[in-house]
């Protein structure tokens, strides 16, 4: 059993749904002038809390209404993946690697209930910013650069229903627990 991180502080902030025009929206990068201000820290803050309390291990900040290139995620130590550390990622760019091929389940908390099969990248370089404006550069694989690739969708008005293939895999989520074969790795996000 992962133990949540606790949050700390900052606010829980309201998560908008799917048909909420601001899942829609291209959102915009984060002026350099904003780096290190009050205001990205505590969007920071916010989006930790509430991606904790609400049992998400990932949340964009189109998500919460603010149509910034900004995200929260992390990647729990189960499922045989290696643990992250919770982040906040500013400005993301992927470059993604291989084949969009890897089938895995996803939800979303814009799109509560709902579990689907999803075809990503099995790896990708992450470069950004922390809200400092300091520099960020990664690489990833697996669940863990499945999460980024759904975070930086919300960025582009994407959602993970835009990328499966079809939606016969398309589950509720108590279905999804009865009768999903493979429901091994975390899926909201
Ligand atoms: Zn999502």
């Amino acid at each position: 059993m992962n133990l949540l991180p606790r949050p700390r502080d900052g606010r829980h902030r309201t998560i908008v749904r799917l048909g909420h025009p601001v899942l829609r929206q291209r959102a915009e990068e984060v002026a350099s002038s904003r780096f290190g201000t009050r205001f990205l820290r505590d969007l920071e803050r916010d989006l930790l809390r509430t991606m904790f309390e609400d049992g998400g291990v990932g949340l964009a900040a189109p998500q919460i209404a603010v149509p910034l290139r900004v995200f929260a995620y992390y990647v729990p130590g189960e499922g045989g993946q290696d643990e992250v550390e919770p982040r906040v990622v500013v400005n993301p760019v992927l470059r993604l690697e291989g084949e969009a091929e890897v089938a895995g389940w996803e939800g979303c908390l814009s799109i509560p209930g709902l579990r689907g099969l999803v075809p990503r990248h099995p790896s990708l370089e992450l470069s950004g910013f922390d809200v400092d404006g300091r520099e960020l550069s990664l690489r990833a694989q697996g669940f863990h650069a499945r999460v980024i690739q759904h975070e930086t969708d919300h960025l582009d008005g994407i959602v993970f229903l835009d990328r499966m293939r079809n939606l016969t895999s398309l589950a509720f989520e108590e279905e999804w627990e009865q009768f999903a074969s493979d429901r091994h790795l975390p899926v909201e996000a």
